[in-house]
């Protein structure tokens, strides 16, 4: 396998310099979002927070930002919130072990044996699903691979075959063959993988019959409406709360239902603002893990915003963003990113 890796492994911006940090960050980016992707945040993240240091002292709306896209911004949180850990914790520095490791918020038994095996070769296998994946396959392990006692197997299974050197390595290499020869979705390219001869599923033929999967739970639908509500050449947006689905980041008003017309002037009016002109838009979809955004949107023109009723603010959240705020200030997830679309910039100043 390591000698598969010499000759074929992938050339990624991480592993020119695999410091903690950089091993950490890229691992995190790496969770939800395929390589391709991640290489441009990656190298952008860097350029403006290098170091651990510089991660712990960023404010909210910079790091926030810098992720912008990738989506699931808790893992961004917690990077920020473990920089600040190893700055007043640890003295600065990144702990060395994959137990001290996962001591630090969002790092998980993966993440932590990944860094600890790359950056200091700790004898410890990194199992994500091309680990898991591969482990199946070559013991035609017929149990659920999600569930817990799949990954125990695994880890078992791996800490049998390890190296006693360079088992980031081998982390490495079981992480790329799994991505590039022993492949998740359809046949695996068997005649180029190292382990042929010793593979169950290979030598019955069977090898799409593993992973077996439990099937996944069903996601739940909801349906939204989104406004763009432009005012004085700027758009309201408001500031998700700080728990729950798009924690703190910026969103266009909108509320639940598909809303006619009728309710969707009634709603701009309890915002405030008076409409000269509704236009419905293009229906959206955004799907996250456990639910489903089915979306409509209007876009309004208002010629009037009474901001405060009663002396009070009718939204607390809500202000009124110009074009440049939009595409520099506020993270606005990829959830509404049909509607950032959708934004007349002649409207706006
Ligand atoms: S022989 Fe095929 S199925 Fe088995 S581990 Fe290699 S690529 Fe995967």
């Amino acid at each position: 396998m390591l000698a598969w890796y010499d000759a074929n492994k992938r050339t990624l911006p991480w592993r020119d310099d695999p410091s903690p940090y950089h091993v950490w960050l890229s691992e995190i980016m790496l969770q939800q979002t395929r390589v391709e992707a991640v290489r441009e945040y990656y190298a952008r993240f860097l350029a403006a927070l290098p170091t651990v240091e510089a991660l712990a002292a960023a404010d909210e709306d910079v790091y926030l930002k810098l992720w912008e896209g990738l989506g699931y911004y808790s893992r961004v949180r917690n990077l920020h919130k473990a920089a600040g850990q190893i700055m007043t914790e640890c003295g600065g520095e990144m702990p060395r072990t994959a137990a001290e490791l996962r001591k630090l918020a969002g790092i998980g038994p993966y993440t932590a044996a990944a860094i600890a095996s790359i950056c200091y070769d700790e004898r410890t296998p990194a199992v994500d699903g091309n680990l898991l994946r591969v482990f199946a396959r070559m013991t035609g392990y017929a149990e659920n691979i999600k569930a817990d006692p799949a990954k125990r197997a695994a880890e078992v299974y791996y800490m049998d075959i390890f190296p006693a050197e360079r088992c980031g390595d081998m982390n490495q290499a079981l992480m790329d063959l799994g991505a590039t020869v022993c492949l998740p979705n359809g046949q695996p390219l068997c005649d180029q993988c190292p382990w042929a001869t010793y593979c169950a599923a290979h030598a019955g033929e069977r090898e799409t019959d593993y992973p077996v999967a439990a099937a996944k739970p069903q996601r739940r639908v909801e349906q939204r409406t989104v406004f763009l509500i432009y005012y004085g050449q700027r758009i309201a947006l408001r500031k998700r709360p700080d728990k729950g689905l798009l924690a703190g980041l910026y969103e266009f008003p909108n509320a639940s239902g598909r809303l006619t017309r009728e309710e969707a002037l009634s709603y701009v009016e309890s915002l405030g603002f008076s409409a000269v002109r509704i236009r419905p838009l293009d229906p959206a979809k955004h799907i996250f893990t456990h639910r489903e955004w089915h979306m409509t949107g209007y876009e309004v023109l208002a010629d009037e915003w009474e901001e405060f009723r009663d002396g009070k603010p009718r939204d607390h959240e809500l202000f009124l963003a110009p074009a440049a705020d939009l595409a520099e200030t506020y993270s606005i997830p990829s959830a509404f990113a049909a509607y950032q679309a959708a934004i007349r910039t002649d409207y706006l100043g």
